[in-house]
């Protein structure tokens, strides 16, 4: 089974979706090409807030939500955005981060960033497929 070694479902998806269809079903609606992403973030900038404490539409959202663009990839699975939890560590940082070490990011899933400039409290990383080739696209919420 594919699943990211630091994050539950329950940071991963609205909780009304898991109350509707299950943890395995809900499971089965994220794409796993971005677990790897997760957890290399993770490892590199310490706890990072997606879903809880009063977030719930940071990872995958109900197809009905209000919330961001209709075509979102956050509807596909295909998307989190990040908050990290270590004092010190901001977004910018991890956007930098990510940009420096594109090749590695790739790797690890990200084909897609939203400008930080637009989300200065969060970091929005999608695996969401693009024909850019090999580069991070970075798009505008
Ligand atoms: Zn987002």
């Amino acid at each position: 089974m594919n699943r990211p070694r630091y994050f539950t479902i329950h940071e991963l998806a609205d909780p009304s979706i898991i109350k509707e269809v299950g943890e395995e079903a809900t499971w089965g609606q994220l794409d796993p090409q971005l677990f790897p992403a997760l957890d290399w973030l993770r490892e590199v900038f310490g706890p990072l807030r997606i879903n809880g404490g009063g977030y719930k539409e940071s990872g995958l959202r109900r197809k009905d939500t209000k919330t961001g663009s209709p075509r979102s990839a956050h509807k596909a699975g295909q998307a989190y955005d990040l908050k990290p939890l270590n004092k010190g560590v901001d977004v910018k940082a991890m956007y930098n981060y990510i940009l420096t070490n594109e090749a590695e990011a790739m790797r690890h899933g990200i084909t897609e960033l939203e400008n930080i400039i637009d989300t200065p409290t969060w970091l929005h990383i999608s695996c969401r497929p693009h024909t850019l080739g090999n580069r991070i696209r970075i798009v505008r919420p």
